[in-house]
C-alpha cells in the first residue's frame, strides 16, 4: 500500500511539472485568434508588429502572406479538399494598413470619395490586416474562379468546403442573412482562423465571431 503510495505521489509530481512546462489550461498565444476587427472595431495598435506572417506561393505564382498557424490549418484544409475532388487556392490574405491607406488614396482620386466609402474598408478596420483571414478561390473544370458573382453561383462546391472549415479551425466570417452584425455582404470565400475550439463552437450554434464574443 504503501508502495502504490508513492507511485502516486510521483504521478502526481510528474504530471504537475508536465503541467508547468506545457502550461495546459494557462498557455497564452502570442497573438489573440479570437481578434475582433469589423467597421467598428480598430486593428489594435501593435498587431501588425507582433504578428508572425509566412509567405506563400499560390499555384498560380501568386505570393501571399498568412499568419503561420492560419497558414499550417490551410495547407490542411487544402490537402483534404483535393481529395475530395476540390481545388482551393488563396487569393487575398494579410493586408498592412499601409497597403490600404494607399489603395483608400488612389481610388478616391480614381473613382471619388463615395464610391471608396462604399466598397473599400477603411484603413485599420479590415479584418485583413490580422493575417487571419483568407480569401479563396476555387477551379471548374480547371479554370480559375475568383468573381465574386460567380463564386457565390457555385453552392455545391462551397458546401463541401464549408462542412470541412471547423475541423482546421476557420469559421465562414461573414454569414447569410447576418449582414447587419457583421456589416458584410455573404462572403462564401472568406474564412477566418479562430483555432479549432472555437470554430466547432461558432460553427455548431451557427454564430458570427460577434455574437460569440458577446456570448463570452
Ligand atoms: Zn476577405
Amino acid at each position: 500500500m504503501k508502495k502504490l503510495h508513492s507511485i502516486l505521489s510521483i504521478v502526481l509530481v510528474l504530471s504537475l511539472v508536465l503541467t508547468a512546462f506545457t502550461g495546459c489550461g494557462g498557455k497564452k498565444d502570442y497573438i489573440d485568434y479570437l481578434v475582433l476587427v469589423n467597421k467598428t472595431h480598430k486593428l489594435p495598435d501593435t498587431w501588425e508588429e507582433t504578428v508572425r506572417l509566412k509567405e506563400s506561393e499560390n499555384k498560380y505564382g501568386e505570393k501571399y502572406l498568412v499568419e503561420e498557424k492560419a497558414l499550417e490549418s490551410f495547407y490542411k484544409l487544402q490537402e483534404a479538399m483535393a481529395k475530395e475532388g476540390v481545388v482551393i487556392e488563396l487569393d487575398s490574405t494579410y493586408r498592412s494598413v499601409k497597403e490600404q491607406q494607399q489603395l483608400w488614396d488612389d481610388w478616391t482620386i480614381e473613382f471619388g470619395e463615395d464610391y471608396v466609402k462604399t466598397y473599400v474598408a477603411v484603413p485599420g478596420f479590415s479584418e485583413h490586416h490580422t493575417g487571419l483571414a483568407i480569401d479563396i478561390c476555387i477551379e471548374k473544370g480547371g479554370v480559375r474562379i475568383n468573381d465574386n458573382d460567380e463564386m457565390i453561383a457555385e453552392r455545391e462546391i462551397f458546401a463541401k468546403i464549408h462542412e470541412k472549415l471547423a475541423d482546421y479551425g476557420f469559421i465562414l466570417r461573414y454569414l447569410e442573412g447576418k449582414e447587419d452584425i457583421t456589416g458584410y455582404g455573404y462572403e462564401p470565400w472568406h474564412f477566418r482562423y479562430v483555432g479549432k475550439d472555437a470554430a466547432k463552437k461558432i460553427t455548431e450554434k451557427g454564430l458570427t465571431l460577434e455574437e460569440y464574443l458577446d456570448e463570452k
